[in-house]
């Protein structure tokens, strides 16, 4: 079974990225900015906050984070984003999920500057990706695309099975597979008989967030696992499926599988420092 390094992938597309801005900044220009706003105090936003500020900062991108208490009122809120849409050094703008239950998440989203919305989660940039015509994409989306890719992984006809419907990650990435011309099956809490489905599966993307949701034995001989669930159990993080108990039987049973820690995790941060550079590219071009 051949291993799909999301941290190598990640780190070729960061080196890349890298490289353009030096030359962004050697030739004098403002470099790209991405402005990150968290409302509330959740330990794990605030720490995948710190990371995307680290990342884009490591490459020598500039990062404003703005952190909001959880009291801030929604029409704070959107004037700080009216604030960032009319500011020209402000490329990307990034509203960390979840926000606490009392806010209108996508009334909030839908306010961000559809070319400045750094997650591709806009109403304009759902719609868009739907026509196949996307602007951004959604940054874990575009990353397990982005793997599939780099690893020679040609999904035309292949049936691929996508486990979650949600906005985030497992809808969008069904859509642009079909976009590549894959076969795909959606399931999601309700699909009955789900192994059924997965033994038929050339391409499994496992997005519930339910260790042990699915045995080697559930996947045909030779098939691939694509696992982007990060679960937090006593043993460490897990995947759906990969974890170091399924380790052996999954090499016996697949062709190839992202690892989890280091497979799709890492990508999705490299794709949202791309999505920075791209819109700012557009700007500026
Ligand atoms: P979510 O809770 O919004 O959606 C989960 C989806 O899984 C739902 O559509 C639900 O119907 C489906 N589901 C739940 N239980 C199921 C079951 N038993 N059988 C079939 N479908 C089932 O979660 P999300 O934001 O899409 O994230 C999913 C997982 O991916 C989480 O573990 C999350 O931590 C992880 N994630 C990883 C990355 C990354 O960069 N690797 C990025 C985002 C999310």
């Amino acid at each position: 079974m051949k291993i799909i390094d999301g941290k190598a992938c990640a780190q070729q597309i960061k080196d890349q990225i890298t490289k353009e801005v030096e030359m962004i900044r050697a030739i004098g220009f403002r470099v790209p900015k991405l402005a990150i706003i968290l409302v509330g105090d959740r330990p794990d936003s605030l720490s995948y906050v710190r990371s995307k500020e680290k990342t884009c900062k490591s490459l020598g991108m500039n990062c404003d984070t703005y952190l909001l208490p959880a009291t801030t009122s929604e029409r704070e809120i959107m004037d700080l984003i009216d604030r960032l849409n009319n500011d020209r050094t402000v490329d990307a703008i990034l509203i960390q999920l979840p926000l606490p239950e009392h806010y209108d998440s996508a009334k909030i989203l839908d306010f961000i500057d559809y070319k400045k919305d750094a997650d591709g989660l806009h109403l304009m940039n759902v719609g868009l990706l739907h026509l196949g015509e996307p602007y951004v994409m959604p940054c874990t989306p575009k990353g397990i695309i982005s793997l599939l890719e780099t690893n020679n992984i040609d999904v035309a006809g292949k049936h691929a099975v996508v486990i979650g419907r949600s906005q985030l990650v497992g809808e969008p990435t069904a859509q642009l597979l079909i976009r590549q011309n894959a076969t795909v099956t959606l399931c999601h809490s309700h699909t009955k008989n789900l192994s059924d489905i997965t033994r038929i599966g050339d391409i499994i993307i496992t997005a519930a967030g339910h260790p042990n949701l699915l045995k080697p034995e559930d996947f045909k001989e030779g098939a691939i696992l694509i696992d982007v669930a990060i679960n937090r159990t006593d043993e460490g993080l897990e995947g759906d499926v990969y974890s170091p108990r399924t380790r052996e039987a999954l090499e016996q049973r697949l062709s190839a599988a992202t690892p989890v820690p280091g497979g799709v995790g890492p990508m999705t941060i490299a794709m949202l420092m791309q999505n920075v550079l791209d819109m700012y590219k557009i700007k500026n071009a």
